[in-house]
């Protein structure tokens, strides 16, 4: 209450000294106001909108990073390659402050592994062993499958896990309902004595595709090796279970962790003209798994958040705060970017206005995902409204995302994710499909765009995001 009141108090002062915004400020006095203080960003929100789409560069960066360095998993060379290579395309594109932050992150090695279907007959499947999982010993594992649909009817049979593998198939509903097989799985089998785990692929059915993606041990099971399988594969085991009679799998893994790694966030910036202290995270991480080219996720959510500040650059708009892009490492298999960059920027959370994360793909914009404050969110609506022409307008509830999470839940710091359509995001997410040729360049410029407008409006506000004077 305090803080607000006082900054209801100095901002007329600001206003009137240092800007010609008029009296008129968000929320100031009701609708009217409000459609005027939106006024004045119409023309810089429509030069943004129109640079970006004028042309196909960002998708362009993406071929560039996703062709000559290709997927980019912690703690290898390619990820090394790709901050290298971000950090000297900040400092060509002019931002200013580009640097990177040093995180240790876990180095997971897949090495070889295959699954194969041995009796009744033999059928090599289409796998992929999830990432974090143990391997088998040398010579792999072969065992009796036990499939079932889900965790329901694994502990209704106790007993038929033991020295099984077993194979969850559950049908893919949506991703938060069905990827608790992938991460929780592995622990919840080997609780009942199984020695190993397939998961049917956590996605839209595709043309035999395994999609990749972490698990998480617990702590009270022993870890057992786990992979998974396309659901055309798990179908089949699904069948020869319902017929009856032995389906015997041979599993083998090379899956290990080497020692922790260094690795970094890239970072860069448009500091503010005003209010330099006070900063706007946009981002996507920049790490991927080890297949595909970490394209869709999340090469186009680094591209479309670095390019809100290209864009601001090539048209001199430098607003009242800092625009901050945050190219993070380690989302995939262990959040330690996140981690590091709330540990080492505590000191100045209080004056992180918004972060936003791109990390749902860069398919045909639909808004935003906000959380924050009611007043903070009729203010992102009022933005919003601004990129109606791209369609992207929308603000729905839940913003976030898994990088700027440890930042924003330590300091309640109001929240964002670019909302898009998410029709094609499943059928490759973690998989060797993630490549550029997924994604549209118009609809990718229109991601950008998007995030371009939001940053740049939040960051000039005359008063902060949330703590506009109130009536
Ligand atoms: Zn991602």
């Amino acid at each position: 209450m305090t803080r607000r009141a006082g900054l209801a108090l100095a901002l007329p002062i600001l206003v009137v000294a240092v800007t010609d915004l008029g009296a008129q400020s968000p929320h100031g006095a009701g609708s009217t106001s409000r459609t005027s203080w939106l006024d004045e960003y119409r023309e810089p929100a429509g030069r943004l909108i129109g640079e970006a789409v004028s042309n196909t560069f960002a998708w362009q960066r993406l071929a560039v990073l996703t062709d000559t360095i290709g997927n980019r998993l912690s703690g290898t060379p390619a990820l090394d390659q790709a901050i290298a290579w971000a950090v000297t395309e900040m400092k060509r594109d002019g931002l200013e402050n580009v640097r990177t932050e040093r995180v240790m992150v876990p180095r997971w090695v897949r090495g070889r592994e295959s699954a194969d279907i041995v009796q009744p007959a033999h059928h090599s499947m289409a796998m992929l062993g999830l990432g974090n999982s143990i391997g088998t010993p040398a010579g792999g594992i072969e065992a009796d499958v036990l499939v079932v649909r889900s965790f329901e009817e694994l502990d209704s049979k106790p007993a038929a896990a033991r020295g099984r593998i077993v194979c969850f198939n559950a049908p893919f509903t949506n991703y938060g309902e069905t990827v608790r097989f992938r991460s929780a799985g592995a622990s919840r089998a080997a609780s009942y004595g199984a020695v190993a785990v397939l998961v049917r692929s956590i996605g839209v059915d595709g043309l035999r595709l395994p999609h990749t993606g972490a698990l998480q041990y617990s702590g009270d099971a022993p870890k057992i090796p786990a992979a998974a399988i396309a659901s055309e594969d798990a179908d089949r085991l699904q069948r020869m279970a319902d017929r009856g009679g032995r389906t015997v799998v041979h599993l083998e893994m090379e899956a290990h962790f080497d020692p922790d790694v260094e690795s970094a966030n890239v970072i860069g910036e448009i500091r503010g003209r005003e209010k330099p202290d006070e900063v706007v995270v946009v981002s996507g991480h920049l790490d991927s798994w080890d297949v595909g080219a970490g394209a869709t996720d999340d090469g186009g959510g680094c591209i479309v958040t670095w390019e809100a500040l290209r864009l601001m650059k090539m048209l001199n708009l430098r607003p009242r705060r800092t625009v901050r892009v945050v190219l993070w490492t380690n989302e995939e298999n262990g959040g330690r970017g996140g981690l590091a960059y709330r540990d080492h920027h505590r000191a100045e959370l209080a004056n992180h206005v918004l972060m936003l994360e791109s990390d749902s793909g860069v398919f045909r914009p639909l808004g935003f995902g906000f959380s924050g404050s009611d007043a903070a969110r009729e203010t992102v609506r009022a933005i919003a409204t601004l990129l109606g022409g791209i369609g992207a307008s929308q603000i729905s509830n839940g913003g976030g995302g898994a990088d700027i999470g440890p930042s924003v839940q330590d300091a309640h710091i109001p929240a964002m994710s670019l909302d898009v359509d998410g029709t094609k995001y499943f059928l490759i997410h973690h998989t060797q499909a993630d490549t550029v040729d997924k994604i549209d360049p118009v609809e990718m410029a229109k991601c950008a765009a998007a995030v371009a407008v939001m940053a740049y409006v939040v960051a000039d506000l005359p008063g902060r995001l949330g703590q506009e004077p109130r009536h």
